[in-house]
């Protein structure tokens, strides 16, 4: 620094400069302090005062400072005063400590003044407080220090790339992101942020990492990455930009690598389990379910005809019992690949259980064709089995039904088979016949039923069975399911099978279900004045009702009207009607549970079992699909996937409800895995209202005391 030569003071100033000069030192806003020769404080202004506290007689003549008594100043002004430099100056921050006590930070700049002959006679000492500068400094430096300790010890993969246009290279990977994908740091720094998918480009989601790379927004897609030993894993990714630091312009991405790889194989195993059959490896009553949708739309569209076979051995039983179960098992796995090696690649073939077997036969040219294959099928059959070494011959009934000639959907088409198949049974077993609809007595045609169904709510042909829900623990009844069935004056007895489907697809179902809801609340009133337990009645609820505007205030006023409990009412929906479209489903869930009701999620596993929807949703039972609990005790994988839905359905507070229990030994099953409650034929078919309330009265009588 120089010192620039001093303009000629003007004559003014001279005139008024001693009271000019020491009214601009005294209030300048800056603390100015002087020292003499000694480091005396000669002089300090008001400024000092303000920001120190100390009265100017406990600052002026007093050594050493009340406010510093740092050896290091002192040494710094001794060298100033010594210093034969007349521009030298010092600039540091010095901490001092106010009147009452508390420390501060003074930036400060130290000057000499000097005497005509070059002496430094005084120091001038301009001083700031900078405490709030240097807090929020030290503030900063500690956020980046946690932000950077975040960012290392994050269990999620996070790499930071560039963001111009022909440039996403790599500036940053995490330890996780190491550990994940087996690549260092050092080896990915500057490649492509893309390089972990490989050439495996033919991912659908990867369009959405790619769409919000170029709209410079964030972005999330599940894809199949790929390890440095090239091992695949599942990376649910999360892209956000970076922006510079005045927020304008995009200068890098941040991506989060979620490795859920274990997550996705599970609902693969779960999905896997959910659509096939674990003996034989064919698909299993659900996949069959969507087989014959499929294939009833695709013969609409072509005007083709389609087969539904219905196969059951002649029999099984005796060689079951004669055998055992594991050659009866190897048979079945037997005939399962022989069934298949007889149609094509395009039909399907099913085990419903047991002994029971579908063959879906898409594009039939002529409906004599399907004798043809179901003689081909019997004679394969009838080849000799070895089985512990013994030769076993095995025959099987054969009942067929046809697209589009004896109905349209899969439970009407197999209903009919079963009923061709039984009249084989009837008839001598080891033959084919197919559907005639003198063979079923409750057969209705699409048209006729519409209409009778109309009328049969008028007329008030409509009933409720109710299915027992036992406690696993306590084996009391402790709930029942409401479960519709259809009184026809000519028919007797139709099932929900037959009409819940037509009556969702012409909106029967509103009146309908709101008629169920009525007669359950009532019902349940009804046994509470009885002197009945307190029970959960479950309802079930069709898409098409939960998707009604208002449902909850027509449900509310169902209970005003009866005066039923919500709190003693479950609502049943399935998977495929709360995965529909989640936002909204979840606007109405929260209706509904507000009304103080239970939700439950039916059919368990059939649908498509997010576990993340799950959670989200505000669901208080699970209720474990039949398909699962088939085999459950002969299947040891079986086991372990209804283990892990109720270990998982558990973890999420959820209560857990076994359906279609047939067997003593699923319900000890059922009861080691920590399932809570059961419903099945085993204890107790659907039943009348007065066989259900007599059953209630058996159990009160058990429980009081002799
Ligand atoms: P869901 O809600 O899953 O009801 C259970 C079905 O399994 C009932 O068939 C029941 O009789 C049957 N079931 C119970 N235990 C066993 C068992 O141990 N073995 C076997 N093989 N089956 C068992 P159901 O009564 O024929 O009802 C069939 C479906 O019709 C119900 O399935 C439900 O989805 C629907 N449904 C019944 N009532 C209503 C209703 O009031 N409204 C609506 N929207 N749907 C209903
Ligand atoms: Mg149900
Ligand atoms: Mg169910």
């Amino acid at each position: 620094m120089t010192r620039e030569t001093a303009p000629p003071l003007d004559t003014e100033f001279q005139r008024l400069k001693p009271e000019l000069l020491a009214q601009a030192i005294e209030q300048s806003p800056l603390a100015i302090v002087v020292l003499d020769r000694d480091g005396q404080v000669q002089y300090c202004n008001q400024g000092f005062l303000t920001m120190s506290g100390f009265s100017r007689a406990e600052v002026v003549g007093i050594k050493p400072y009340p406010w510093n008594h740092d050896a290091d100043t002192d040494a710094t002004y001794r060298s100033l005063l010594a210093s034969q430099v007349g521009d030298d100056c010092w600039r540091g921050d010095v901490q001092s400590t106010r009147k009452d006590g508390t420390k501060y930070w003074e930036r400060q700049v130290v000057s000499t003044l000097r005497d005509a002959a070059g002496r430094s006679t005084h120091l001038v000492v301009v001083k700031e407080d900078v405490s709030d500068r240097k807090l929020r400094r030290a503030d900063y430096a500690q956020t980046r220090h946690l932000h950077e300790r975040a960012l290392a010890s994050s269990s999620n993969g996070i790499m930071i790339t560039r963001s111009s246009e022909d440039d996403h290279s790599i500036v940053y990977v995490n330890p996780a992101f190491e550990r994940i994908t087996g690549y260092s740091a050092d080896e990915v720094m500057g490649m492509e942020g893309r390089f972990l998918v490989r050439d495996d480009l033919a991912q659908p989601d990867l369009d959405h990492i790619r769409a919000a790379l170029r709209e410079k927004r964030e972005g999330s897609a599940t894809l199949r990455n790929y390890r440095k030993d090239g091992s695949l894993f599942w990376n649910e990714l999360h892209i956000a930009p970076v922006h510079d630091l005045t927020g304008g312009e995009t200068t890098h991405f941040v991506s989060i690598i979620n490795d859920i790889s274990e997550r996705v194989r599970y609902q693969h195993a779960l999905e896997y389990q959910a659509n096939h059959d674990s003996l034989t490896g064919l698909a299993n009553r659900n996949l069959l379910n969507d087989r014959i949708e499929q294939g009833v739309a695709w013969a609409k569209r072509n005007g083709h005809v389609m087969g539904v076979m219905l196969l059951d051995l002649d029999h099984f039983k005796l060689i079951n019992d004669a055998s055992g179960h594991s050659a009866g098992d190897t048979l079945l796995k037997e005939v399962a690949q022989r069934l298949t090696a007889c149609v094509r690649e395009t039909d399907t073939v099913a085990r419903l259980g047991g002994d029971e077997f579908v063959i879906i036969l898409t594009d039939l040219p002529q409906p004599g064709d399907v004798d043809q294959i179901a003689e081909k099928i019997l004679s394969t059959l009838s080849r000799p089995t070895e089985i512990a070494g013994r030769e076993v011959f095995v025959t099987a009934s054969i009942g067929v039904s046809l697209y589009p000639r004896d109905g349209d959907h899969g439970e009407i088409l197999l209903r009919y088979a079963d009923m061709a198949m039984y009249r084989v049974k009837e008839h001598g077993r080891n033959s084919v016949r197919q559907f005639v609809p003198e063979m079923g007595s409750t057969a209705i045609s699409r048209l006729d039923m519409e209409g009778a169904m109309r009328r049969g709510i008028e007329r008030g042909e409509f009933v409720l069975h109710y299915q027992p829900k036992i406690d696993l623990v306590t084996q009391n009844v402790v709930g029942a399911e409401a479960l519709i069935r259809w009184q026809h004056p000519q028919i007797g007895l139709v099932h929900p099978i037959e009409f819940i489907r037509l009556a969702e697809e012409t909106g029967l179902i509103l009146p309908l279900g709101e008629w169920v809801l009525l007669e359950a609340c009532k019902q349940q009133v009804l046994w509470r004045q009885q002197g009945l337990p307190p029970l959960k009645i479950a309802i079930n609820m069709s898409a098409r009702q939960f998707r009604q505007d208002e449902l909850a205030e027509r449900i509310a006023e169902v209970f005003a009207s009866t005066g039923a409990d919500p709190a003693h009412v479950i609502l049943e929906l399935t998977e495929s009607m709360v995965m529909h479209d989640v936002d909204s489903t979840l606007v109405a869930l929260r209706a509904l549970k507000k009304l103080g009701v239970s939700l439950s999620l039916d059919d368990f596993g059939t649908g498509y079992s997010s576990l993340s929807y799950l959670r989200r949703f505000p669901i208080d039972e699970l209720k474990i699909d039949r398909s699962f609990i088939n085999d459950i005790h002969t299947n040891p994988d079986d086991a372990a996937i209804a283990g892990a839905i109720i270990a998982m359905a558990r973890s999420l507070g959820l209560s857990v409800v076994a359906e279609g229990v047939e067997k003593n030994e699923q319900v000890a099953l059922l009861s080691a895995l920590g399932c809570n409650q059961v419903q099945g034929y085993y204890y107790a078919r659907p039943l009348t209202v007065g066989a259900f309330a007599g059953r209630m009265r058996e159990q009160q009588q058990r429980a009081r005391p002799a």
